[in-house]
């Protein structure tokens, strides 16, 4: 499968605005942006009501908009097939989550199903023109989805002036990627980009929703955060996901538990014992132990410990590959190469199957890292990876 490449026009970021002039004739009312994220850790926890720590990347999507006087949304996204998507608000072919409009559509569905969340939960929208641009990797497992989601959800909202706490836009643009969309994926990504703050890591309680911003200033300590986007495209939207969160939502019933949320870390061993399927056992292992590591790593960055949470990323990543069985050569070699080379710790992020990696390294080991990964994937015979490094950004605002 090719990845769709957004800014394939080659135009700046900054020229939303004048895009969408160009397009519908008229200057936007106004540019709303999100960013995509990186997950520090707390990988396929969020669907077990657990604990997670992403952060948001400097990379995002800009949505310029204007309302209409009907009842029409029209859609656009630089880079992306169809031209302009019309669809009609008032259901009839358009907003039916019976008939999303997919086929060569298939992008234009999550602006849509955000059109659809916003309006099932009875807030008074109107017609409105979208012009999309973007600098978020799709596939990369950085959240270009929730980007695009909660972007929209913005433009939208704030052009009708409906007031909407960020918790819940991000939970009202999950449920458009759950139910409209068809991706079973958590409210992590769609959290990270409505939320998060420049500097600052999320802690999320995925079941609260509470939020804390955690200090995580890289630089400070002589750190680094490496991005290495493997160019390995995930699938979410396939079964392995899916049978993920299927699993866990099993264990937790046969352990008479609301969520594997509630198996405290001490009482891992004996939840264990409970539990027939190896696989299964595997995979409570994985979500337990993983929010522990949340917890852990939360701590170190509290005390300013930031080299201290590499092994904990490192754990993590091999509880992902052998527990819960969602990693892949790329990501793997990704990973032990980067720590071969110097790396504090490294751990696949995003929901596996593809997508990136991240590595901790020291701020003067960006260069070498990233030629030992480079080299090593071209050993494999593997694509050339994409390795940036990245600083937490600011979650979602207006910027026009
Ligand atoms: P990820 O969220 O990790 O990037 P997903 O598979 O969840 O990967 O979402 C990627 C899909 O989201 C793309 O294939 C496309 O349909 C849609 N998408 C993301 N960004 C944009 C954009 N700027 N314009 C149009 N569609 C987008
Ligand atoms: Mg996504």
């Amino acid at each position: 499968m090719s990845r769709a490449e957004p800014m394939s026009t080659g135009e700046p970021m900054s020229t939303a605005a004048d895009g969408f002039h160009r397009l519908y004739g008229s200057p936007p009312e106004g540019v709303w942006a999100a960013p995509g994220r990186v997950n520090l850790i707390g990988e396929h926890t969020d669907y077990n009501d657990g604990f997670a720590l992403p952060f948001a990347l400097p990379h995002r999507t800009e949505v310029a908009a204007a309302r209409r006087p009907d009842r029409t949304l029209r859609i656009h996204s630089a880079g992306f097939p169809s031209g302009v998507v019309t669809l009609d608000l008032e259901g009839a072919g358009g907003l039916d989550p019976a008939r999303p409009p997919r086929g060569p559509h298939g992008w234009a569905a999550y602006p849509a199903a955000v059109a659809w969340a916003l309006l099932d939960a009875g807030l008074p929208l109107g017609g409105a023109d979208l012009h999309i641009r973007s600098d978020v990797p799709t596939g990369a497992g950085l959240s270009s989805s929730a980007a695009l989601e909660v972007a929209t959800a913005l433009a939208l909202t704030d052009l009708y002036a409906v007031p909407l706490a960020r918790p819940d836009l991000a939970a009202l643009a999950r449920r458009a990627e759950n139910a409209y969309v068809g991706v079973p994926c958590g409210v992590m990504d769609q959290m990270a980009s409505a939320c998060a703050t420049a500097g600052h890591a999320l802690h999320l309680d995925t079941r609260t929703l509470e939020q804390r911003h955690i200090p995580f200033d890289c630089a400070a300590a002589g750190l680094r955060l490496l991005v290495i986007d493997t160019r390995v495209q995930h699938a979410l939207g396939d079964g392995a996901y899916a049978e993920r969160l299927a699993s866990c939502h099993g264990a937790a019933a046969a352990l008479g538990l609301p969520a594997l949320r509630d198996l405290p870390y001490e009482e891992l061993e004996q939840a264990l014992a409970r539990l027939d399927d190896p696989v299964r056992r595997r995979r409570v292992r994985h979500v337990v132990t993983e929010n522990e590591r949340v917890v852990r790593v939360e701590e170190l960055l509290r005390a300013g410990r930031l080299r201290e949470t590499g092994p904990l990323l490192t754990e993590g990543h091999a509880s992902l590959r052998d527990d819960y069985e969602v990693s892949c050569p790329e990501l793997d070699l990704a990973v032990s190469t980067a720590e071969a080379a110097g790396a504090y710790g490294a751990r696949m992020t995003g929901g596996g199957f593809g997508g990136s990696a991240l590595a901790l390294i020291d701020a003067d080991g960006e260069a070498a890292v990233t030629r030992a990964v480079t080299e090593a994937f071209a050993a494999a015979g593997f694509e050339p990876p994409r390795v940036t490094s990245a600083a937490p950004a600011a979650g979602a605002a207006r910027i026009l």
